[in-house]
């Protein structure tokens, strides 16, 4: 009788929800599950396998006391690192139980069970399947197969009935470990899992699993800037300085947004304001949070992450203020910056100031409507989608910031090409190819 049953091989990369995933299989379980009391295997009570458990039936019937698993006590989860043994995963033989019981060394009464048979009758999900050593893999092969394996030695036949299910990050089957082919000769099914395909399913998830609904009395998350916190996490994965393999999580979306609203809510309550309004520089607040996410190429490592995940930021930012204000206008907006114009947008001012700065900029209100500002809009509404234009003219090289977030014209001078090889840096410099030519639409 086959004794594993269901052999599931997930493949992903970093952040693509597999724990979620396995997990969720629980559902698929009965809520309660009978068990006979006491045994370590927990043995089905009609069919059960130790000794012990065989025995007690035998003696006591019907009367023989019951136990209940819950679908939660059913999933075993165990990550796969090269130092698991055989020990670890199905048991090993103990001597001192072996002395007390009388028992010979080959009964299975003298087995202290691994975590594979204390997953009986549940799912047993083993995380990075290729960092398990050779031999392991051979002996949960053989328990896949047989319901037997060797320990020391001695044959112990364990007929369990689990589901085994397996992740392994593609990248690192092919290149890191493997799994020995007759194991991977036995998973029934390989499911490739991806990252979101496209922004709207990203922000979907995001929106699902970020910890913004904080029960503030006014919170406001402009669409645009949740796009934006999501293409940071697409343009990552495009972007050749960042390292592939690794991928991009989804967490990165899903952390950068409670940053975000963090850094908007510390503001709003340092200036008592009682809408808090996320805008773009609370996204440069949520940087360190970025950085850390993301492994680098060589390239990326000798530009550093903050230049880089900037880059990126700045690239996202295009990208989305394309989708916005592809057909406005901003020479306006250009001319009173080349005309000496400078403003700050910061979080030390209150709204209100920075309203009436941002007010003698001429014609930028007005340029505001794609994103739904009117004139009656709320001041953070009006300043946060102000920063927007700005930074996304500041994306496109048709204005300039500096660090300490003051926008100035953009100095005619081209940065030398060769500093900026990337793809990313290639399409800012077509968008300002096309903004030139079609100028003054
Ligand atoms: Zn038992």
């Amino acid at each position: 009788m086959p004794c594993c049953r269901g052999r599931i091989l997930f493949c992903w990369a970093c952040g693509q929800a597999k724990s979620r995933i396995l997990r969720a299989l629980t559902a698929l379980l009965d809520e309660q599950t009978p068990y006979v009391a006491g045994c370590e295997i927990r043995d089905n009570p009609y069919h059960p396998l130790c000794k012990r458990c065989r025995n007690l039936i035998a003696e006591r019937g019907d009367t023989t006391p019951i136990a209940y698993l819950s679908r939660h006590e059913r999933y075993v989860e165990k990550l796969a690192t090269p130092d698991v043994t055989i020990a670890d995963l199905v048991g090993d033989l103990d001597p001192i139980k072996a002395a007390r019981g009388g028992e010979d060394l080959s009964s299975e009464f003298t087995m202290h069970y691994g975590l594979l048979p204390r997953a009986n009758r549940g799912i047993f999900a083993i995380n990075e399947l290729p960092d398990l050593a050779g031999k392991i893999q051979v002996a949960l092969f053989n328990i896949m197969q047989e319901g037997d394996v060797q320990i020391k030695g001695y044959p112990v036949r364990l007929e369990l009935d689990v589901a085994l299910v397996f992740s392994a990050n593609p990248e690192d089957y092919t290149a890191r470990g493997k799994i020995v082919t007759p194991l991977k000769d036995r998973i029934g099914s390989e499911i490739r899992t991806h990252y979101a395909e496209t922004i709207e399913e990203g922000l979907t998830i995001t929106a699902q699993e970020a910890w913004t609904d904080r029960g503030l009395p006014e919170m406001e998350i402009p669409q645009y800037l949740r796009e934006i916190v999501e293409q940071v996490a697409f343009s990552a994965r495009e972007d050749k300085r960042v390292d592939k393999r690794s991928g991009v999580s989804q967490r990165l979306p899903i952390s950068t947004m409670e940053l975000v609203v963090s850094n908007a809510e510390r503001r709003a309550l340092v200036h008592g304001e009682s809408l808090v309004l996320p805008r773009i520089g609370d996204l440069y607040a949520a940087l360190p949070g970025i950085t850390g996410k993301l492994e680098l190429e060589y390239e990326g490592e000798m530009k550093g992450a903050d230049v880089v995940v900037k880059e990126v930021m700045r690239t996202a930012i295009g990208k989305i203020f394309d989708k916005y204000f592809a057909s406005t206008n901003t020479q306006q907006i250009e001319q009173w910056f080349n005309l000496g114009g400078t403003t700050k947008i910061e979080d030390s001012q209150p709204t209100k100031l920075t309203l009436e700065e941002l007010r003698q900029i001429q014609g930028l209100f007005e340029k505001l409507s794609p994103l739904g500002i009117k004139a009656s809009s709320k001041p953070e509404e009006i300043v946060a989608a102000s920063e927007f234009l700005l930074e996304g003219m500041c994306a496109h090289r048709r204005l300039s910031r500096s660090e300490e977030r003051a926008f100035v014209a953009q100095k005619k001078a081209q940065p030398p090409r060769q500093e900026r090889p990337s793809s990313e840096s290639e399409y800012e410099e077509w968008q300002t190819r096309r903004s030139r030519r079609g100028g003054f639409n």
